[in-house]
């Protein structure tokens, strides 16, 4: 058993090839993707197109459902705002459509895992799990051994011991223990921000959750946003991963 876990795209197409090579590379299939194929970046089309040919799984982020006015903006900072204004623009009905049709969370009895794009419990909220007392509650929001979330756009794996003590991993290669349950957070595929510019996603093997960096030409990207005429906040970013 292995597949990989994806988030936060962005409409970053050259981030999201780069990272689709790579699972290629390992041989992996079963890819999931856990929200935000669109908001910030220059192809959100391309990115939805590639996400439903490739993805098993394909969930709303909060950008997702921005852009087909399924949750209001005005807590958005300026920069998220006008890029989503873009992409309202941007996007063809089909693909406003395709959004319509994503999954706010889901589960897999096969991977006997849970996917939500910002929490288990309450996703509709679009909260952050941060605090150790926040990571405790939403194990229990979800049965199964494993949870994969995005949203904060950094890569971090809590971990529930059968004691009840929960542990932040922050190594890349972490060894399951059976005993335990586990909150992964796979980071950004295109815009990352925990001061890498790699993209970042998750890949599950048997007994073991890896968080893989991937470059990609960040440069390309950056050309296609200014020539959409995004903000030049979100063009710079991407350089520093921040
Ligand atoms: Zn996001």
């Amino acid at each position: 058993m292995s597949y990989a876990v994806i988030s936060d795209v962005h409409a970053n197409l050259h981030a999201l090839e780069a990272v689709l090579q790579d699972i290629n590379g390992k041989g992996i299939t079963d890819i999931y993707f856990i929200g935000d194929a669109v908001g910030y970046g220059p192809r959100p089309n391309q990115c939805i197109d590639i996400i439903k040919q490739r993805c098993i799984l394909t969930l709303a982020g909060n950008h997702d459902w921005a852009a087909i006015g399924y949750t209001d903006i005005t807590y958005f900072n300026k920069y998220a705002k006008q890029a989503i204004e873009w992409t309202i623009e941007e996007l063809s009905n089909e693909h406003m459509e395709d959004i319509k049709s994503f999954n706010l969370i889901k589960s897999s009895e096969k991977e006997d895992a849970f996917f939500a794009h910002a929490t288990p419990m309450e996703p509709v909220l679009w909260s952050y799990l941060f605090t150790v007392e926040q990571v405790e509650k939403n194990f229990s929001a979800f049965k199964q051994s494993i949870c994969f979330i995005g949203h904060s756009h950094l890569a971090i794996v809590f971990e529930l011991e059968v004691s009840g003590q929960i542990y932040i991993h922050k190594d890349p290669i972490i060894i399951k223990n059976k005993q335990s349950r586990y909150i992964v957070n796979t980071g950004s595929v295109g815009q990352p921000r925990d001061n890498d510019n790699r993209s970042s996603y998750a890949v599950i093997q048997d007994d073991t959750i890896e968080i893989v960096r991937v470059t990609y030409d960040i440069e390309a990207t950056q050309a296609e946003m200014k020539a959409a005429g995004l903000p030049e906040m979100l063009i710079n970013r991407l350089s520093f991963g921040m």
